[in-house]
């Protein structure tokens, strides 16, 4: 019985080198049922990060040995502390500062005097968890005996589920059809002009996910001709009156458990697939992706007589800032220039990362002089990046196709190239028309 069920205590890290907010974050953190535990720079918080894993993580802006950026961005890149929320503090007052650790990968920041927003925050996060860990299901209940029906529902929410009933077929559709469900549990005989028997078949006709849905059949009936028809119209399983409860729990928790190891595969298939396609460190569009697409993109442009344009955009000296500053800050600026590119491109372009810091851009409908006008913006952007004090600029290739010509990506591809040779030969930082040959 859930009432009887008291939830385990979450882990916390604190990240904070000074006594007093060691002291209040704490203070707030066990006011939530958390346990906690400090420490005061990046080297003891990663050996702690290795020996354990914790629920939440409190990461201060400023740390004697790193910057909470810097150890954010770190901990992202580790598959242990990839999908930790973390929660950023800073003592800055500058939007500037935020937004370096929304890049980093912070959840969420505060400013150390914000403790309500900390607070309300909390409140929001320890109720979500708790929801996750307690509700095991959401069953759609189809019972025409309302009497029947409440003993049964309150049976299932005291175990963990959360039930919606009808008494009749048409109602309860409706419903599945705007909500998420893990299990329809359904009688056979019910109110009004559909059986159980048709509304499993309706059920099975639908669409996509909605009929993969598992069926738990209540049946009244003892015939064993009329059983293996029901599990042949689509019910995953069936169970006989009068219901045992026990029975009734361990069926619905298998077809339950059963969905959500199948929602489990769905969503590693999708991440998959998301993975394939993207670059991780800057969620851009990867070079797979780019080779597969491009060519695409190049023949829709031509079958529909517009004009396409090509960008490389490489950085400059970009190797000098991985050697000067370290390869997690070289990171941080190519996620800076990704977020730049991505806000400078309408939703039908293309942008991706070719490879280190080069990066492609496609644009359709995009002709010579927008081109250029585009690329110039794009470099005036970068050249504003504004990180610590690094100079960050990049040269870019344009080429565009007009409905005239007839190239293909890989002549674009290599006369965009040139352009950027070119643009870096005669002194980096600007745009360079290029030639289709
Ligand atoms: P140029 O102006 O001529 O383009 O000089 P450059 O230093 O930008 O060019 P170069 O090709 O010599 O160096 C590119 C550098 O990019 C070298 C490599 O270490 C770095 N790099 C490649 N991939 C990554 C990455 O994922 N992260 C970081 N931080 N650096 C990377
Ligand atoms: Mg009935
Ligand atoms: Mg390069
Ligand atoms: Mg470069």
């Amino acid at each position: 019985m859930l009432s009887n069920v008291t939830s385990p205590k979450l882990q916390a890290l604190v990240i904070e080198p000074t006594q007093l907010y060691q002291g209040i974050f704490s203070h707030v953190l066990m006011g939530h049922n958390f346990n906690v535990e400090i420490v005061s720079c990046a080297r003891e918080a990663l050996e702690n990060l290795k020996a354990k894993t914790y629920d939440l993580i409190f990461l201060a802006m400023h740390l004697p040995d790193s910057d909470g950026p810097m150890l954010c961005a770190k901990l992202r890149a580790l598959p242990p502390t990839m999908n930790i929320p973390i929660i950023m503090l800073n003592s800055d007052d500058t939007k500037m500062v935020s937004q370096k650790a929304l890049v980093s990968g912070a959840t969420e920041v505060f400013h150390k005097s914000e403790l309500k927003e900390l607070t309300t925050y909390l409140d929001h996060f320890v109720t979500q968890i708790n929801k996750e860990q307690f509700v095991y299901g959401r069953i759609l209940y189809i019972e025409d005996q309302v009497s029947l029906a409440m003993e049964t529902q309150n049976l299932l929410e005291d175990t963990g589920y959360s039930v919606k009933h009808y008494t009749n077929a048409n109602d309860a559709l409706c419903e599945l059809l705007n909500s998420h469900y893990d299990l329809i549990l359904t009688d056979l005989m019910l109110e009004g002009n559909k059986t159980g028997y048709t509304l499993i078949r309706e059920v099975k006709n639908l669409s996509g996910r909605y009929s993969d849905i598992p069926i738990l059949a209540i049946s009244g009936i003892s015939d064993i001709q009329r059983k293996i028809e029901l599990l042949n119209s689509g019910a995953s399983d069936y169970i006989q009156k009068p219901v045992l409860d026990e029975e009734l729990l361990a069926r619905v928790h298998n077809l339950v458990h059963m969905r959500h190891l199948l929602d489990q595969v769905e969503h590693q298939r999708t991440e998959m697939r998301e993975l394939a396609m993207h670059d991780q460190l800057t969620k851009l569009y990867n070079r797979h992706f780019l080779m597969d697409m491009g060519p695409k993109k190049i023949q829709e442009a031509q079958r529909h007589n517009v004009p396409i344009s090509f960008f490389m955009i490489d950085l400059d000296h970009f190797k000098q800032i991985n050697d000067k500053h370290g390869h997690a800050m070289g990171d941080n600026v190519l996620k800076n220039v990704a977020i730049t590119l991505k806000e400078l491109s309408r939703g039908e372009d293309l942008c991706a990362r070719f490879g280190g810091e080069e990066f492609v851009m496609m644009l359709s409908h995009c002709d010579h002089e927008s081109a250029q006008n585009k690329a110039e913006l794009i470099r005036v952007a970068i050249a504003a990046t504004k990180i610590e004090n690094l100079s960050i600029t990049a040269s870019i290739g344009v080429i565009t196709m007009d409905a005239t010509e007839n190239a293909d990506f890989d002549q674009l591809f290599s006369a965009a190239d040139k352009a950027v040779y070119i643009a870096k030969d005669k002194g980096r930082n600007r745009i360079q028309i290029g030639e289709l040959i």
